[in-house]
């Protein structure tokens, strides 16, 4: 089978409807917890939860779904972000080629997200890359008082209660934090470059063979699905969200033609990329509706083979 029916790139864009949640916050000042608040092109400010939050919780999925953490490095193992740069087997080689092979044969997480290693100095980009999802205008927020009680300390009695002589209340005092609650439609956008799983951006060998690279390619695909079905990120102890809508594109590039990407907050990006998928040969677009749709449309292409660069041969030495 030749490259042409193979995966190249993957493009998710979607839009995801999230009741009262608090997946990311600005932060928190005395006991006051702010949203995230970010400014579009337009100058609408709006909510959104950020890319690195976003990497993190599909790099967490990844970890969830190896069953066997032998098969990651000493950082990935216990999900520590140096990644392949806390591995000492890495940092003891001697060249950029070297450590990003170490990287690459002994960690599926540091060969899909990426590392940074300081010595031998070298970056690996991810294979697979996130944008802010951002809200839809208009975002409904909310900031909800939560109050924890303390038992043991008496608080002090209340005006009314002192005019009304009440000596019996209950021995507690209590904190007061204000946290933010929102609900909306997120516009999402993410790449995944299955060409580069296992791919040495140094000497551009593949340093893993074509049955790894496949079942890392599963995994990532998996950890996409774990995210979605399950939105994670802060406060979910208590603001688990509401899930409701995801509906989107998923956009297949089977030739080494980079993905195109449109945002879902543009209300035509669907036709949009019909059209450009018209022009363009060997762009694929599988539309979903809900959740289902969107795990059944990644399961698909589970089996799919990959893109593999050809290396030219080298020249011989004269
Ligand atoms: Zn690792």
């Amino acid at each position: 089978m030749g490259n042409n029916s193979k995966i190249y790139e993957i493009a998710i864009l979607a839009k995801a409807t999230w009741n009262l949640h608090s997946l990311n916050n600005e932060g928190t000042v005395g006991n006051v917890t702010e949203p995230r608040t970010i400014v579009l092109a337009d100058g609408t400010k709006t909510d959104g939860i950020s890319g690195e939050m976003l990497k993190h919780i599909h790099a967490q999925n990844l970890w969830v779904l190896e069953g066997d953490k032998n098969k990651l490095c000493e950082s990935c193992k216990n999900l520590e972000p140096m990644r392949a740069d806390g591995s000492k087997v890495v940092r003891g080689e001697k060249t950029p080629s070297g450590a990003v092979k170490k990287s690459l044969k002994g960690c599926m997480i540091c060969d899909l997200h990426g590392f940074l290693v300081q010595k031998p100095t070298v970056a690996r980009p991810s294979t697979v890359e996130f944008g802010w999802a951002l809200g839809v205008p208009q975002v409904h927020r909310d900031i909800h008082l939560h109050a924890r009680h303390a038992v043991g300390e008496k608080a002090k009695p209340t005006k009314e209660e002192q005019q009304n002589q009440k000596e019996e209340r209950p021995e507690t005092a209590q904190m007061v934090y204000h946290r933010p609650t929102r609900s909306g439609v997120y516009a999402i956008i993410s790449i995944f470059a299955p060409w580069r799983i296992g791919l040495n951006n140094v000497n551009y060998d593949y340093e893993i063979d074509q049955d790894i690279r496949k079942q890392r390619y599963l995994l990532a695909l998996r950890a996409y699905q774990g995210m979605f079905s399950r939105p994670d990120g802060a406060m979910t102890s208590t603001r688990l969200p509401h899930s409701d809508g995801f509906e989107g594109l998923v956009v297949i590039s089977r030739t080494n033609f980079p993905v195109p990407v449109i945002s879902p907050l543009k209300q035509t990006y669907q036709e949009e990329m019909e059209k450009i998928a018209q022009k363009i040969s060997g762009l694929e677009i599988q539309k979903f509706g809900d959740l289902s749709g969107f795990v059944e449309k990644l399961d698909n292409i589970s089996n799919s083979d990959l893109y593999t660069l050809i290396k030219p041969e080298e020249k011989k030495k004269i």
